[in-house]
């Protein structure tokens, strides 16, 4: 069986992982950049700072995925590994996260509107579902922390109202809430700060998160690497993918790991399939200050912060310096700080101001004191970066995989599968693993189908 991979992100490498392991050799990997990694590369600027497409936080729900982790890095300095410190910047001051289990650190006003809220909830009908993450944040959190953390600051990391979006990837990503524990951590003035499965990470000494990709790409067969190879049709009845080299190559399966609406576009499918199905995603701008100088005290070992309040455009901030001191060229005299701001249909962004509009914003939030620190920025744009679990999500996708599926086409990965709740890297990795268990011994595609069961099984044996 011939297998064909589009796309050198972690989904694609994942599959050639597992390939190469099996000890096949009838594959080909094509990526259309100059380099592997996807979202997951990492960039050196012309005054060699490091950056990130956004901060990027290695974790895992996989042995498997450890293992391989394990074996890399090797030539280039191996690992560091952190504390997860993870901070709310809201009411001009930092509260720890998960915010919900830290309400006491707030102004004492909006300290009861939240706990009110809280209050309020443990009395409301458990019989009627949330239909929408709307109306999920009001019956989790109460009305309290919905006003003044929770909408706010959803509508900036996603770019949609509320109401469009599902709840089914929750389970893992936002913590929940416990009165009892909330009212625990007020009396003993506790910080509870390790809820979830990334509150120890690693990160690459040298290189970025993408030193990650490019490690495991050094120790796959080169000659079925194929970069600067991008798809630019496909027959799926003929099984015949078309380069914008004019090249083409033939398959019996193919891995599809580009957004699976830039799939259906340059495919020729039967209807009801031809025209790309309807869902939503958001774009995703970063934006890089390189800075002279150490960081303040306050910031000294923050990892990220959060930003629900309109004071900024960003909702993310990543002390970037402080992942690894390599990610600047002299540690001891430069820091980083890195920001994602969001942007749909629903919340457009000014990209001609964006940059500025960052700086102003790390001014008027005090992660910079004056513009004298600044050295330089950094830029970089993703039209597709988050795919949005909106509501009807998966009445809209799944039909098309199965119909895919029936034509020797898998889709995966982050954009590929369009499933946030398994869009981190150890998920799309694992989905390119799996994809290939699938081929060769009909294994089960976990994290595909059964997120909720992933997101469960942690090798320490925690839950998320
Ligand atoms: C702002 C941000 C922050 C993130 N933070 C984290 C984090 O902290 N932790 C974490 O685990 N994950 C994080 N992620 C997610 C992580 O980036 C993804 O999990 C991962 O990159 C997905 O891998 P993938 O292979 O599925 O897709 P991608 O990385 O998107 O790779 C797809 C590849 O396909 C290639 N391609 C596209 N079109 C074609 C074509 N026509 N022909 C050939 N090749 C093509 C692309 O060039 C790309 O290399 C973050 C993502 C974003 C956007």
């Amino acid at each position: 069986m011939r297998i064909l991979i589009l796309g050198g992100g972690p989904a694609g490498l994942g599959a050639a992982w597992r390939l190469a392991e099996q000890g096949n050799e009838d594959w080909l990997l094509c990526e259309a950049d100059d380099h592997f990694g996807g979202l997951s590369a990492s960039f050196q600027d012309t005054d060699g700072f490091v950056w990130d497409f956004g901060g990027h936080v290695l974790f895992s729900h996989y042995t498997y995925f450890d293992n391989v982790m394990n074996s890399l890095l090797k030539d280039s300095g191996g690992w560091l590994v952190h504390n997860r410190e993870a901070w709310v910047w809201m009411q001009e001051r930092f509260v720890p996260y998960p915010l919900q289990n830290n309400i006491h650190k707030l102004p004492k006003n909006v300290y009861w509107e939240c706990l009110n809220g809280i209050i309020d909830i443990q009395n409301q009908s458990k019989q009627t579902k949330p239909e929408n993450f709307a109306e999920w944040v009001n019956k989790t959190f109460g009305k309290g922390l919905a006003r003044c953390f929770f909408n706010p600051y959803n509508f900036k990391v996603w770019a949609y109202p509320l109401e469009q979006m599902g709840i089914s990837w929750v389970g893992e990503r936002v913590a929940p809430v416990d009165l009892k524990q909330v009212l625990h951590n007020a009396v003993f003035q506790n910080e509870d700060t390790l809820w979830g499965p990334n509150s120890t990470f690693r990160f690459p000494k040298n290189g970025g998160t993408g030193a990650i990709w490019n490690s495991l790409a050094a120790q796959l067969p080169s000659e079925k690497l194929h970069l600067n190879k991008r798809a630019v049709a496909v027959d799926i009845h003929k099984r015949v993918v078309t380069f914008s080299t004019g090249e083409s190559e033939t398959y019996d399966a193919l891995l599809n790991t580009m957004p699976l609406t830039d799939f259906v576009k340059m495919a020729e499918l039967d209807e009801p399939f031809a025209k790309p199905p309807s869902l939503k995603y958001s774009s995703t701008h970063v934006v890089g200050l390189a800075l002279k100088g150490n960081p303040p005290e306050e910031l000294a070992s923050k990892c990220w912060i959060y930003f629900p309040e309109g004071s900024c455009p960003f909702y993310r901030c990543t002390v970037f310096s402080n992942y690894s001191p390599n990610n600047v060229p002299h540690g001891d005299t430069q820091w980083s700080l890195m920001f994602e701001v969001s942007e749909s249909d629903e919340k457009r962004v000014d990209s001609s101001a964006v940059i500025e509009d960052v700086i102003q914003g790390a001014l008027n939030t005090g992660l910079i004191s004056d513009r004298a620190s600044l050295d330089h920025t950094w830029y970089r744009f993703e039209r597709k970066g988050y795919p949005t679990p909106s509501v009807n999500r998966d009445r809209n996708s799944t039909p098309l995989q199965v119909y895919l599926e029936k034509n020797g086409v898998y889709s995966r990965g982050r954009l590929g599968a369009w499933k946030y709740e398994v869009g981190n890297m150890d998920h799309s990795f694992m989905q390119g693993v799996e994809f290939v268990n699938h081929l060769i011994a009909s294994g089960e595609e976990l994290t595909l189908w059964y997120p909720e069961i992933v997101n469960n099984l942690h090798p320490s044996g925690r839950k998320g």
